[in-house]
């Protein structure tokens, strides 16, 4: 690992107005002419954007309120109060209005534009759900189509690479750091606490989920929570940890030993490890997310543990922890260049020990670019 790959995180993304590129105004246009040509082809008359994420996502704003976006790529950001000042800086690539009262607001624009067909987010509540259509009754069809905006979402353009490879190398060095500290006799809890305080150290937002920190045969539980169990010497330490910096997610998995390993967690270790391999090296632009976890899944069957490798192979990852495609047995995605997806085969015996292992790819024209650096060969602490 060089010096290079651990300089500043957030290196040189900031933009004039303090928005990073990957959320800067020209980024968001982009992807509001492309989400507005899929509006238009699917025939909708106007699409309202009411997640958090979504909204991010188009505007670069994590606001309140509601987005409209219509078919000839105008878009209108309803902001309440709180947000308006800050969206009326940074946002010129939409109208940004102040939303009052939705029925009021949204009926008699319906009317007066003749929507007839309109989409929203399957994500929304129930509650929103029925005051979309009892504010316009005079749209006659209300079409799901979170698909849209997934499927746009999947492929990351360059700026969002850029900050995904930041976050990743970010909880490279802060996982790396924290396993450094770590002794037997600490427990899972005093694990997360300094892994905890070492991103808040980073200047990242948070963790991108809470992190997983299961010693000796916890690590048998893939989603085990974070006990005051005491870390043994020769115990295993299973560490699945992620970063959210600048909105964006990273996501990795370590199994580590601290003294000796038993020997059936190191035959384990092996077999994860050959299965992770083999799936990295078989990612390509044009296979599916099925073929990509048959990889992994044979080389754990073959090994006799194919009923112990108990979920997908991997998921999308962006400005969510778990985006689209998921690379599972039930996933026919095709996987396409700029997608970014996370390999985590892993073997859980109950009662023994689990071993996963994770890293972040890029998927490329013919192979993939590993973002996540921490080595992964079978390691023991101290080192
Ligand atoms: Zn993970
Ligand atoms: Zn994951």
């Amino acid at each position: 690992m060089t010096k290079n790959i651990f300089s500043d995180p957030r290196g040189t993304a900031v933009g004039n107005a303090g928005v990073p590129a990957h959320l800067a105004p020209p980024e968001c246009a982009r992807r509001l002419a492309r989400f507005a040509r899929r509006i238009a082809k699917a025939g909708l008359d106007a699409f309202f954007v009411f997640t958090e994420v979504n909204r991010l996502y188009l505007t670069g704003l994590k606001s309140g309120g509601i987005l409209l976006v219509l078919p000839d790529g105008a878009a209108h950001l309803y902001c309440d109060s709180l947000y308006i000042e800050m969206a009326r800086e940074q946002v010129d690539f939409a109208s940004v209005r102040l939303l009052r009262d939705f029925p009021k607001q949204f009926g008699p624009l319906a009317r007066k534009m003749n929507w007839r067909k309109a989409g929203y987010e399957g994500s929304i509540s129930t509650i929103r759900h029925k005051s979309l259509r009892e504010a316009m009754p005079s749209v006659q069809e209300w079409v799901e189509s979170e698909n849209t905006l997934r499927e746009l979402r999947a492929i990351k353009s360059p700026a969002e690479q850029a900050a995904i490879r930041r976050a990743v190398r970010l909880a490279d060095r802060v996982l790396m750091d924290t396993l450094a500290e770590v002794r037997p006799g600490m427990t899972e809890w005093d694990i997360r606490r300094n892994l905890i305080s070492r991103i808040h150290h980073a200047d990242a937002e948070g963790e991108s989920f809470d992190a997983i920190i299961a010693a000796g045969s916890n690590s048998s539980k893939p989603h085990a929570s974070v006990t005051r169990r005491v870390l043994r010497p020769n115990h295993a330490l299973l560490v699945d940890m992620g970063i959210r910096l600048e909105h964006y997610c990273s996501d990795m998995t370590r199994t580590v030993f601290f003294g000796k390993p038993p020997a059936k967690m190191k035959a384990l270790y092996k077999i994860v490890l050959e299965a992770q391999r083999k799936a990295i090296a078989a990612i390509r632009a044009g296979k599916t997310g099925a073929e990509i976890d048959q990889v992994a899944r044979r080389v754990i069957e073959k090994a006799g543990h194919g009923k112990r490798f108990c979920h997908g192979l991997g998921h999308g990852i962006g400005l969510e922890v778990h985006e689209s495609p998921g690379l599972s047995s039930k996933n026919n995605t095709v996987l396409k260049p700029g997608m970014v997806v996370t390999v985590e085969p892993g073997i859980y015996l109950p009662g023994v020990g689990g071993v996963r292992i994770e890293d972040v790819v890029i998927v490329r024209e013919g192979g993939c670019e590993i973002l996540t650096a921490m080595p992964k060969e079978l390691t023991c602490y101290p080192n």
